[in-house]
């Protein structure tokens, strides 16, 4: 019996061993790149960082803390864009955003019956419509909402929804580059009949239909944009991720056929995973909350009650100032991070000869009625002179980002989240501005 057991012990600390072996070989041979998502040894780095952050918030008020001594020399992963920038403020909100739910809520699939999208809490419907209102970013009459599992999975229902279901050959998708890394990845997933990535859109040119992945303002360059296939039969989806006025000034009402947000980049709550659809068609609508049902039978109720009672915080910082103190109000506190941000990280790559940003036109926000050029959510950094591949040099120097390469460009170019915790933003502005070439 005794034997038994630590045959089983030595089993299973090998096959640990091997475990770990195999995820430390995934990790060099840096299998992780393929995906926006998740990566998370650097990822654990960072957490370090944030974890020793935690230890010295608790002994202090939100908002007073101080980062704690810099740990240089450790890994600075700004590969994914996980926003974890935004936790300081809703620390701050306190219980203002704390939902309960009692156990006997949300046993049943349904939402609304008799609504198109009989999975979308009509509670979430509502927030979205008031923050579209007053942020003055997109037109909500006359639209269906369609929820889901982050902006991630309405990608994919849009796709379905969108392709034609009886063609010969897969209708193609573009994107101008550099486009979001994950489109392609995302489309060709699962080797769709319906759909098949065909790359940067500028070089589209076969006289078929299409479909044009519009971000504005772009990920990964922040770049504001409109579609460049200039022909009469594609099908346009704009990706207004980032179209709010922490990140870029709000020009107009977003008016399009298809339009998603989620709430990753608009209040930071990525973990929630939701995102919405704004959809003119209400055939597209039925579609997309089709595909929808079929994979996940609708959308957590939870995350959307939660996700709810986020907006409706933001909405009432900004309608109801009376209840909040002075620069609370959401998006005049996260346009002051951005530009405290921007700021720091143009000094340090002035400093820096090695590198460039891109530069960015001054706009009138119409929500804020602030002129300010775009802020975006990533730099897009540019390695001069000698360096070819700016991501291994960075990497060198314990910096880890995205190279140029995922999103249809140069290794020249990586991508950098701009959106990590203070401290770990701080370090990487002083990090770079001390970086040489040699
Ligand atoms: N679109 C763009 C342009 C994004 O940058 C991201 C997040 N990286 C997404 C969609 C996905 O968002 P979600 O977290 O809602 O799935």
């Amino acid at each position: 019996m005794e034997i038994r057991t630590m045959l089983l012990g030595q089993f299973l600390v090998i096959s640990l061993a091997l475990n770990a072996g195999l995820l430390y070989r995934d990790y060099c041979n840096g299998k992780h790149k393929s995906q926006d998502f998740f990566f998370f040894n650097n990822g654990f780095k960072n957490a370090s960082l944030a974890a020793k952050r935690d230890a010295h918030v608790a002994k202090r008020t939100p908002f007073e803390t101080k980062a704690p001594s810099r740990s240089l020399g450790e890994v600075i992963d700004l590969d994914h864009g996980d926003p974890t920038m935004y936790e300081k403020y809703w620390r701050r909100m306190g219980d203002k955003t704390t939902v309960m739910i009692p156990g006997w809520k949300f046993i049943s699939y349904f939402s609304d019956v008799r609504s198109l999208c009989w999975f979308l809490e009509p509670e979430f419907a509502d927030a979205v419509t008031r923050l579209h209102k007053l942020v003055g970013n997109a037109v909500t009459e006359d639209r269906h909402i369609v929820v889901g599992t982050g902006s991630t999975q309405l990608f994919q229902a849009v796709l379905y929804a969108i392709s034609p279901p009886d063609a010969s050959e897969p209708i193609s998708v573009v994107s101008a580059a550099p486009f979001y890394s994950s489109y392609p990845l995302i489309t060709d997933f699962l080797k769709s009949g319906l759909y098949k990535w065909a790359g940067d859109a500028r070089e589209f040119k076969k006289d078929k239909p299409y479909i044009e992945l519009v971000t504005s303002p772009n990920n990964p360059d922040g770049v504001s944009r409109e579609a460049v296939v200039n022909k009469n039969q594609g099908i346009l989806i704009h990706d207004l991720a980032y179209y709010w006025p922490q990140y870029t000034p709000i020009s107009s009402r977003a008016d399009h056929d298809i339009m998603l947000f989620t709430v990753s980049k608009s209040t930071g709550h990525a973990g929630t995973r939701l995102g919405w659809a704004l959809i003119r068609d209400q055939e597209i609508a039925k579609k997309m909350k089709e595909f929808i049902v079929l994979s996940t039978i609708g959308v957590s109720k939870e995350s959307q009650i939660r996700a709810a009672k986020i907006l409706q915080v933001v909405a009432d910082s900004h309608e109801r100032r009376g209840n909040f103190k002075e620069g609370e109000a959401f998006f005049e506190h996260s346009y002051n991070l951005m530009a405290k941000r921007w700021k720091q990280l143009r000094d340090a790559v002035e400093k820096n000869e090695l590198f460039t940003l891109p530069d960015f036109s001054r706009g009138t926000c119409a929500f804020s009625r602030r002129a300010f050029a775009s802020q975006p959510a990533f730099a897009w950094l540019k390695c001069e002179g000698e360096v070819e591949d700016c991501e291994s040099f960075l990497r060198h120097h314990k910096i880890i980002t995205r190279s140029g390469k995922h999103f249809g460009e140069s290794t020249n170019y990586v991508r950098i989240s701009v959106l990590p915790r203070d401290e770990v933003f701080d370090e990487f502005t002083q990090r770079l501005s001390s970086i040489t070439s040699s």
